[in-house]
């Protein structure tokens, strides 16, 4: 091969990372000779109770159609999410996992022309975003490692067409309360459109964080981008949506795949959207799997960044990179957040407690030893 594909790339697609997504299970039973079913998997934020019954038989009923396209439009999802949320359906557009919807607004307002403006330690998939169409990425340093909103509104300039915001943010799990929120909107020009990316809000219990819902009415260069990924256990069926002014939406779906969503991902958002103990239980079981993690690390000694999702950002003291991979030969996984800039922190999905034990008696040995 004689042709240097890569250099005829765009520039920013050139300089980009690609995703580094948390590391399998098959994949270290692979390398390390492990049972799968003696793994345990705390890296990507997924709910560890397995998905909801009821969601399972909507997609068993869904199977007899396979061979048809979906719905384009999925008229029933939007239909349900708009009852849920009291928006109007042109108002929402689906997308394959809300990382779609991250990309689809991006693709379609932003251009080489453009900056997008993010914080350091945000959400990975924001500057890929931006780089794959050219744009300027605008990275504002952090405060105490959350979003700094003053700092990000100063760094709006002429050229800004896009601001993504995390709340909470993974992988810091820090968040924004109302206030702030609030003060900042108020300061962004109409046309700089705001993401507001809430894929953790299911998670959030107490009400000093906002509800990008509120605000949607007031500003119509908001988008809201929410999952089915998190606590809705969904992870692996790719849908999420955003909710905006009914001109953004469209803009979104001119840009989007025909069928971006499919047919079992459709079927399977709408059971879970109506399977309300589930989200119940999910809740709950974070919000004990949370306390035995922040209980763990204190009697170790170590200490966290607080978090509002459904993971915890355990400041190591030292450089985590030797720890994650001694607690992978231990059969745990966990997500080193070294590319986010924060060498010295791991990354722990809040798990079954058994798993979170697991964790928490694996780092223990794993810290002793080197
Ligand atoms: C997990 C996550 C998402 C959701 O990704 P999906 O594509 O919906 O699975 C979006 N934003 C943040 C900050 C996340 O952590």
């Amino acid at each position: 091969m004689s042709c240097d594909f890569l250099s005829l790339a765009r520039p920013g697609v050139q300089k980009l990372s690609p995703y580094v997504p948390g590391k399998p299970v098959e994949e270290l039973a692979r390398e390390f000779g492990l049972q799968a079913q003696d793994i345990v998997k705390l890296a990507s934020n997924e709910n560890p109770m397995g998905p909801s019954p009821a969601v399972k038989a909507a997609i068993a009923a869904a199977l007899p159609e396979l061979t048809r396209y979906p719905d384009g439009n999925g008229f029933a999802l939007k239909q349900a999410l708009a009852e849920r949320l009291g928006v109007a359906t042109d108002s929402i557009t689906l997308g394959n996992g809300s990382n779609d919807i991250l990309e689809l607004v991006t693709r379609a307002f932003v251009g080489p022309e453009h900056e997008v403006i993010f914080s350091d330690h945000a959400f990975a998939v924001y500057p890929i975003v931006t780089q794959a169409v050219g744009a300027k990425a605008v990275s504002v340093p952090a405060k105490n490692w959350g979003h700094d909103l003053v700092a990000m509104a100063a760094a709006i300039t002429e050229s800004t067409r896009l601001i993504f915001i995390a709340n909470p943010n993974n992988p810091t799990g820090t968040w924004i309360e109302r206030a702030e929120l609030e003060v900042f909107l108020a300061k962004v020009p109409e046309r700089v459109i705001v993401v507001l990316d809430e894929a953790y809000t299911e998670y959030v219990e107490t009400d000093d964080v906002p509800n990008g819902m509120d605000y949607l009415a007031q500003y119509p260069n908001l988008l809201v981008s929410r999952t089915f990924s998190k606590a809705y256990g969904l992870a692996a069926i790719r849908v999420g949506y955003g909710v905006s002014c009914a001109a953004i939406a469209d803009a979104l779906n001119r840009v989007r795949q025909p069928f971006n969503v499919n047919a079992l991902a459709l079927a399977a958002a709408l059971a879970a959207l109506q399977d309300e103990a589930y989200l119940i239980e999910s809740r709950r079981l974070n919000r004990a799997g949370m306390q035995q993690l922040e209980d763990g690390c204190a009697a170790q000694g170590l200490s966290w960044i607080p978090s509002r999702g459904n993971f915890l950002a355990i400041d190591l003291g030292r450089e985590a990179a030797p720890i994650f991979q001694a607690l992978l030969r231990e059969g745990v996984i966990v997500r080193p957040v070294a590319n986010y800039g924060m060498p010295n922190h791991l990354r722990v999905t809040v798990g079954l407690p058994e798993e979170n034990q697991r964790f928490l008696d694996a780092l223990k040995r794993v810290m002793l030893r080197g």
